[in-house]
């Protein structure tokens, strides 16, 4: 019996003992399964880290590369000759954000030449003297004389009539009236009123008042004279322009001026108009 009773705990034990293995090897098997998942997983994951890391390596010497084979001479060529190309091929809308491809077309001039003489606020020509000549009675710089002379007379052939109010203002004649000004009111305020010597355009004789009569005192309203109207319409013919338009006033820092044509030629005088600019803007074009 105590040998049964010995045989069948035996039994009992080594069932028991069966059933731990199998449970045993069951857990390795599934250890071993996640090692195996875990592995699989992790060499995935560091191979795709290796891939992405060349395509970034590769994309990236792509990239410079592709703008190590235009030398830069070459890049500033090809837009210098393609501008004026690009003003057709730009959508219209984009073009008035790119004052480089809009204005791609301006006249190949020298900006430095007399005809593009800058006199403003901040812009003085000191005492510059231009050499003198008179029509009319009215002193203007000598090369100004015969383009200003076919204006006026344009205009007489259309029945209109004609005063030159006012051409070449001397820096000591700023000076004076200046002065005089200075006499009702503080600096500062004169300066509004009239231009500080050095800072007129009649300084530059390159500029005259024109009215269809004597004016005390000239306001926009002569921008309703039939002078004005034809003036204003045919100036660039002749090379003149309307120096201070009515919306540029915060440009020319000068009020709207319907009476004051300046020469600049005729290229920049056709160029200005068709643009609708001012001159401070037709020179910062060439900057
Ligand atoms: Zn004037």
């Amino acid at each position: 019996m105590a040998n049964n009773k010995g045989r069948s705990s035996t039994t009992q034990t080594t069932k028991k003992q069966t059933v731990k293995r199998k449970r045993q090897s069951r857990q390795a098997r599934e250890q071993e399964l996640r090692r195996n998942v875990l592995f699989v997983v992790g060499g995935a994951a560091v191979l795709l880290a290796v891939i992405s890391l060349i395509v970034v390596i590769v994309s990236h010497r792509g990239k410079s590369k592709a703008s190590e084979t235009v030398p830069a001479e070459d890049i500033v060529e090809m837009t210098e000759t393609a501008d004026a190309d690009l003003v057709d091929m730009i959508p219209i809308a984009e073009i008035a954000d790119r004052p480089e491809v809009m204005y791609a077309d301006k006249p190949d001039i020298d900006i430095h030449d007399w005809k593009y003489l800058l006199a403003n606020s901040t812009h003085s020509v000191s005492d510059y003297e231009p050499i003198i000549d008179y029509l009319e009675g009215v002193p203007l710089d000598y090369r100004v004389i015969e383009p200003m002379s076919e204006f006026i007379e344009g205009a007489r052939r259309q029945g209109l009539n004609v005063i030159i109010a006012s051409g070449y203002r001397s820096y000591e004649e700023q000076q004076w009236t200046f002065d005089l000004q200075l006499q009702m009111m503080d600096e500062e305020e004169a300066a509004t009123v009239v231009a500080r010597p050095g800072t007129s355009e009649h300084q530059t004789g390159l500029a005259a008042d024109i009215t269809d009569d004597y004016y005390e005192i000239k306001t926009e309203d002569l921008e309703n004279t039939d002078l004005y109207k034809w003036m204003s319409a045919h100036c660039q013919e002749y090379g003149f322009i309307v120096r201070f338009p009515k919306d540029k006033e915060d440009v020319t820092k000068i009020i709207y001026e319907p009476w004051h044509f300046r020469y600049v030629g005729e290229e920049a005088a056709k160029y200005i108009t068709e643009k609708g600019l001012c001159l401070e803007e037709f020179v910062a074009l060439y900057e």
